[in-house]
């Protein structure tokens, strides 16, 4: 089983059944991290000037004819059709072709918001994100715990904006990137520019025009990268980030892609400074990828022991003895007050049996506490991980301001 799947099992994250292969059912611990990554993931698209949105998961496969990805991608879709009643027998009801397909990213949900109104030069660039339910069709042999998924969130991600714009929209992208991978403690990655794939949309003029124009902005930021030829979106070229973890692997998870194609097939437009219609470009992106197979690989990055601030549970109580209980829930209460995940052990089991538990379940601190802690309203605090085991002994004011520091999400910018 690989690494990730032990951890989830030993911390109770998620789990699979075979009748729903390649996807997740969240725990309450699991949606827990989930949820306190997606909030900090909220608050660095809000920072960069993202507005979010949410789209329907199934839409009509007309859509997907038009922006081409019935043609080029069908085979990594769910075609589902509608049922309708019979119109002379209503109890009857007959499945009527497929005539929808989960969508496989939000693209052109996106572009269905950008075209609900006509839109003006004073809203591009438009940044619209949103922590899309993605489901591709991969083959089941392919499928690999949280690796390889047929249903998972993506931090899905457009900008409609001005050629002129797309050196400072990459630029922002690449320090947000940075940014956030170091809050999760990666600091080593690679960026790799794929070009242009043999199967593929529009003129190899626009190709042309989208290939320079993104190694031209890599190049004039400094950063080293990889060509990688034919591996490019239909619709353009990506520059793909992949960052490093512990053990040295490298995984490729940010994008962010040029794209001049949707734009013309979907003739999307603003009205300029001189009322003269102009096509926007589209920037497609994406920060962290598939939250699921981020979430594995930082499982494995970290043995389980993750960043306090993501935690699920943050911290646990751990009493020594029933003369201990009264404080030991003292503590808890008044953090619970403070809003940090918290968990109370005051069960009729021997400290090192509770230790060896929490532990188990990777908890990042565990507050013990006696009889004699209880008589000078102090702790010990144990911060596991990190290689090496720290121990000492604090007042519960001490502890909440370390916690009001390191339990609350990085604040970004970083
Ligand atoms: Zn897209």
């Amino acid at each position: 089983m690989a690494a990730h799947r032990e951890l989830a099992k030993d911390m109770d994250l998620f789990h699979f059944e075979e009748h729903s292969p390649g996807m997740v059912f969240w725990h309450p611990q699991g949606l827990r991290l989930f949820r306190s990554i997606e909030d900090f993931m909220r608050q660095v698209y809000q920072a960069r000037e993202f507005e979010e949105v949410r789209s329907p998961v199934a839409l009509n496969r007309s859509l997907w004819e038009r922006s081409r990805h019935w043609e080029k991608f069908r085979q990594g879709m769910f075609v589902v059709g509608s049922v309708e009643a019979d119109t002379d027998d209503e109890s009857a009801l007959s499945v009527i072709s497929p005539d929808y397909a989960l969508k496989p990213m939000s693209c052109p949900a996106h572009i269905a918001i950008y075209q609900s109104r006509k839109r003006s030069y004073r809203e591009i660039p438009m940044r619209l994100m949103e922590f899309g339910i993605c489901h591709r069709n991969e083959l089941s042999g392919t499928l690999s715990g949280c690796m390889r998924l047929r249903q998972f969130v993506q931090d899905d991600a457009h900008i409609f904006c001005r050629e002129s714009d797309v050196h400072s929209e990459i630029s922002n992208f690449l320090n947000t990137v940075q940014q956030v991978y170091a809050a999760f403690g990666y600091d080593r990655f690679s960026l790799q520019i794929s070009l242009r794939p043999s199967q593929r949309l529009g003129s190899d003029r626009l190709w042309e025009r989208a290939e320079s124009l993104l190694i031209e902005v890599v190049q004039s930021l400094g950063h080293n990268y990889k060509l990688a030829p034919n591996e490019g979106a239909f619709y353009g070229p990506k520059l793909e980030i992949s960052l490093e973890d512990r053990l040295g692997r490298s995984w490729q998870c940010g994008t962010i892609q040029v794209d001049f194609n949707l734009p013309q097939v979907f003739e999307l437009a603003f009205v300029n400074e001189l009322g003269e219609l102009e096509r926007p470009v589209m920037l497609h992106q994406a920060i962290l990828g598939s939250f699921e197979r981020w979430i594995g690989i930082l499982l494995e990055h970290c043995g389980g022991f993750l960043p306090i601030w993501a935690a699920p549970t943050q911290i646990a109580i751990a009493s020594i003895s029933d003369k201990a209980f009264d404080w030991a829930e003292t503590i808890f209460v008044s953090l619970k007050q403070l809003g940090v995940r918290v968990e109370l052990d005051n069960r009729e089991r021997t400290i090192g049996k509770k230790i060896r538990e929490l532990i188990l379940r990777k908890i990042p601190s565990i507050a013990i506490v006696g009889e004699q802690e209880a008589l000078n309203q102090t702790l010990n605090l144990r911060r596991n991980g990190g290689g090496s085991v720290e121990q000492l002994e604090m007042n519960l004011a001490q502890l909440e301001r370390e916690l009001a520091h390191s339990a609350s999400a990085p604040n970004f910018p970083c």
